[in-house]
């Protein structure tokens, strides 16, 4: 989308150059690789999946397992930022991507659906890197090797019924028996909890340590909730009733000092969060290259839309926050790439660029026709949708801000 300047050619989808200027050739490989994908094997399906409509697929677990196969085959990109994954794939060829090149990636799934990127956040951010950080050889050689290439998949069993702001007040139990572990409690709201292995967060004698839960483990079971947004995603509730695992499931490294268990789930936390803020600026940028398009084709009172002072003035808040959030996520990825990022550089990011694409699909959604309401005619009413479960998980808002509430003042308001 060029836009007329007297010196230079100005590009809305890259106004202030930084992919240009700040992205190195393979990260620009990475980048369209992803943008190429989305626009052949989701854009033209996302409308039917989200109508609820699985079909050639038998169930929606058989449509979530296909995308992640194609995302693999084609992107290859889970766990793809874990350094030494290539000694657990026995590829001595491997190469990680950067940060930057893994959270542009992310930019252009979301720009196809929340959901798709959801898909990838938990099965690489929290799942994969949960196994790599803290589990042992024998475990990440079992696992790692097939949740990159979607041949399993993983979810992460966090958030509780009593509240998911608040995961220090945990009820899920881990109690050693014999050589093993008993594991009784509930998880809600989990992303794929169909999968093949739950990385599941339990108190203990010892604080909250993490478990690797097989599906068809004695006790174990799941079901999905039906629910209005995030529609070409699965999210269930687990629930353990004496459910036993072997000793060896439990993740040895998750040992955290007293009063800092919470550690271990929350950097894996950081690691999705990250992702979440470079996928939100696709998700609204998509929104914005809609209705763009579809202000300046439609005509009232004999001109097209676009051409009114205060639809302009929408487009222009609309882009610059977007280029403000775009900023944001390129110098976490610098950081990033650095090795300087804090949680609470991302809890910021995490704060403003959700916040911001939330407000801005809501805006789009109003500068669209009423057949936005519809399933088939826009996409922008879908980020909306979707756009309100990333304001909502990983950290709500209100989480995000006393995180940096308390970086500025040092005095804790949760
Ligand atoms: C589609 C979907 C997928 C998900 N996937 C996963 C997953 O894979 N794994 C997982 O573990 N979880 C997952 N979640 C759960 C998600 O992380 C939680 O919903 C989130 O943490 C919020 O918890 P809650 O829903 O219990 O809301 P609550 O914690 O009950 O919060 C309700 C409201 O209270 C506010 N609030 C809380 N504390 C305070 C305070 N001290 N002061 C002021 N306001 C406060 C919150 O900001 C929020 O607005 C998913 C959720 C959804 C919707």
């Amino acid at each position: 989308m060029e836009i007329k300047t007297t010196k230079y050619k100005i590009d809305a989808s890259d106004y202030y150059r930084t992919d240009e200027l700040f992205l190195a050739e393979e990260e620009k490989i990475v980048r369209d690789s992803a943008k190429a994908f989305v626009k052949k094997e989701i854009l033209p399906h996302i409308q039917t999946w989200d109508k609820g409509i699985v079909s050639p697929h038998r169930t929606q677990e058989d449509l979530v397992r296909s995308i992640a196969k194609k995302v693999a085959e084609n992107l290859g990109i889970f766990g793809l930022t874990l350094t030494d994954l290539g000694k657990y794939l026995e590829d001595s060829s491997f190469e990680p991507i950067s940060h930057t090149a893994y959270g542009v990636a992310l930019r252009e799934i979301e720009a196809g659906d929340s959901t798709l990127r959801s898909l990838v956040s938990v099965q690489s951010s929290l799942c994969m890197f949960a196994i790599y950080q803290y589990g042992s050889e024998e475990q990440k050689k079992k696992w790692l090797p097939a949740l990159h290439r979607a041949e399993k998949l993983a979810c992460f069993g966090l958030t509780e019924p009593q509240g998911g702001s608040d995961p220090g007040n945990m009820m899920t139990t881990a109690v050693r028996k014999g050589h093993g572990w008993v594991l009784n409690g509930n998880k809600v709201w989990i992303t794929n909890g169909f999968a093949d292995v739950a990385v599941v967060w339990a108190k203990t004698s010892e604080g909250i340590r993490g478990f690797l839960v097989e599906k068809g483990a004695p006790g174990f079971s799941n079901r999905s909730e039906e629910k209005w947004t995030f529609r070409a995603g699965i999210a269930s509730s687990l629930s353990f009733s004496n459910c036993e695992i072997p000793g060896e499931n439990l993740l040895p490294k998750t040992v955290q000092p007293p009063g800092k268990d919470l550690a271990s789930p929350l950097s894996c936390l950081t690691e999705a969060r990250y992702g979440i803020c470079w996928g939100v600026v696709g998700a609204a940028r998509a929104c914005f290259e809609e209705v763009v398009q579809v202000t300046k084709t439609r005509k009232m009172f004999g001109v097209p839309l676009a051409q009114k002072q205060e639809i302009q003035r929408k487009l222009v808040w609309i882009l610059n926050e977007i280029e403000n959030s775009q900023l944001v996520v390129y110098q976490l990825g610098r950081l990033k790439d650095q090795g300087k990022l804090s949680y609470a550089h991302v809890s910021m990011a995490k704060y403003n660029n959700v916040s911001k694409a939330c407000d801005i699909s809501r805006l789009c959604v109003e500068l669209l026709p009423a057949d936005v309401f519809t399933f088939d005619a826009y996409h922008s009413g879908r980020h909306f949708r979707n756009l309100e479960v990333v304001k909502k998980y990983e950290g709500t808002h209100e989480v995000h801000t006393f995180v940096v509430g308390r970086e500025i003042t040092g005095l804790n308001a949760f």
